[in-house]
């Protein structure tokens, strides 16, 4: 018997950068969660958000702001080039959301109107913005202030994300290390299975949006493949569920978007918080983040 694959095989990219913006596919999601639950208090903030996100991208996009990437991982260089281009995102996003805010109800977002400000003036402060892009690169996110890290982080995310449409990587290239994105080092949202891959599991980045090739059916934490198993709430009607291994007790959430047109896995993950919930309570922890959940 030969051992040798004919036929049909394709070669495996490893590294998968996203090639433009994602923020209007996430505000599709976005709208599409607020038809189903027209009450959320949560959704249409979380819109202003994303669309201010869009602005601070395309502000980079139209300065076409540059970046120093290296052969190997991680591929972005956490330099003086990518600190700049986080205080400008985070003065551009900072605005853009203050506009959002301001042309209607802004008696409902008085609080987040007043951090919004605070902000926009704390991060003109060069060593400041320093201190929480350093915070932010290390994930030591309780060292930012609560109220702006939501704020901060999403400044980060666009400033990833659109460093990495710039990134060209190797069809070859062969990964390192397979827990965290290749590009900047951050962990993954969740897993992700799309029609394009060819039904291989992608890792996603809570931050660039790049996806990594993982193996089906191995922990992403202890590599173990022996006790992985699903679990899903079928109530909740959702593409996502969580691969939860009960060698390391961690999970990850996974998104498997074959079926689906219109899933993200960011918005997918706080609409499945009663997936959480269950296994944070029975001692699961999860390597996964979230940062419009933070
Ligand atoms: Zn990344
Ligand atoms: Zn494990």
């Amino acid at each position: 018997m030969s051992m040798i694959p004919t036929g049909g095989i394709k070669e495996i990219i490893r590294v998968l950068p996203p090639k433009d913006s994602y923020y209007p596919f996430r505000l599709q999601a976005l709208q599409k969660a607020l038809d189903n639950d027209p009450n959320s208090p949560v959704i249409p903030f979380l819109m202003k958000v994303v669309h201010a996100q869009e602005s601070a991208f395309q502000a980079l996009k139209s300065e076409k702001a540059t970046f120093n990437f290296q052969e190997k991982e991680p591929f972005f260089v956490m330099d003086e080039a990518m600190l700049q281009c986080f205080q400008q995102t985070a003065i551009t996003f900072c605005e853009a959301l203050k506009a959002r805010i301001e042309t209607k109800n802004s008696s409902d977002y008085s609080e987040i109107l007043k951090a919004v400000n605070a902000l926009s003036t704390a991060i003109i402060d060069k060593e400041k913005t320093k201190q929480y892009f350093e915070n932010i690169i290390t994930l030591d996110l309780e060292a930012i202030p609560a109220h702006q890290r939501l704020f901060l982080l999403a400044s980060m995310q666009v400033t990833l994300h659109f460093a990495a449409t710039n990134l060209k990587v190797d069809e070859q290239y062969l990964l390192e290390a397979h827990d965290l994105c290749p590009c900047c080092k951050m962990p993954a949202i969740s897993s992700v299975l799309d029609n394009s891959d060819g039904g291989l599991r992608y890792l996603y980045c809570s931050f660039c949006e790049t996806k990594w090739h993982v193996v089906r059916s191995t922990c992403t934490e202890c590599t173990s493949n022996k006790s992985l198993f699903q679990t899903t709430m079928e109530a909740l009607d959702s593409p996502m569920s969580a691969e939860v291994c009960g060698e390391c007790n961690t999970y990850l959430k996974f998104l498997d978007r074959t079926k689906t047109l219109i899933a993200d896995p960011f918005i997918e993950d706080l609409l499945t918080l009663t997936i959480t919930i269950k296994l944070t309570d029975k001692d699961f922890h999860t390597f996964g983040l979230n940062p419009y959940f933070v």
